[in-house]
């Protein structure tokens, strides 16, 4: 039964989470732009991005001070220009 948010269902934390930070890879968001969080549905039972958390995931907030995201950034960047 599709989820009365409308937003795309996720089976797993770690999937969501996946789906999070390639968004951040492939659309090149800033740190503050875009899904900060993942959490698990009251309606539906599966797992939502969300950009509205007061905190920011831990994967997340780990790839962007390893400075991994921005690496990951710019290698689709450059992988989209050829
Ligand atoms: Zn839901």
């Amino acid at each position: 039964m599709p989820c009365s948010t409308h937003k795309y269902e996720y089976i797993s934390r770690d999937f969501a989470e996946d789906a999070m930070i390639d968004q951040h890879i492939y659309k090149g968001f800033l740190p503050h732009q875009g899904p900060q969080d993942v959490y698990e549905c009251q309606i539906c039972g599966h797992w939502h991005l969300t950009s509205k958390s007061t905190s920011r995931n831990e994967r997340l907030q780990e790839m962007m001070d390893s400075g991994e995201l921005k690496r990951k950034q710019e290698a689709s960047k450059w992988e989209g220009r050829f």
